[in-house]
């Protein structure tokens, strides 16, 4: 199932594809912060959402 991952604080779209992929793997990618609002990514619920793509809100 495709997956969204995304920053919570402005909603900036950091991952979506049909691979699983890790969200460290994916906070890594972007250098530990987001490439819109510059928040600091953790893999946390504050921080990042995870979310099927078509379970999207
Ligand atoms: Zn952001």
């Amino acid at each position: 199932m495709p997956q969204r991952i995304y920053c919570s604080t402005c909603g900036r779209d950091l991952y979506v594809g049909i691979e699983l992929e890790s969200p460290l793997e994916t906070i890594h990618k972007h250098g530990g912060f987001c490439p819109a609002c510059r928040s600091k990514l953790r893999f946390d619920v504050d921080s990042i959402k995870i979310v099927p793509v078509e379970d999207e809100r």
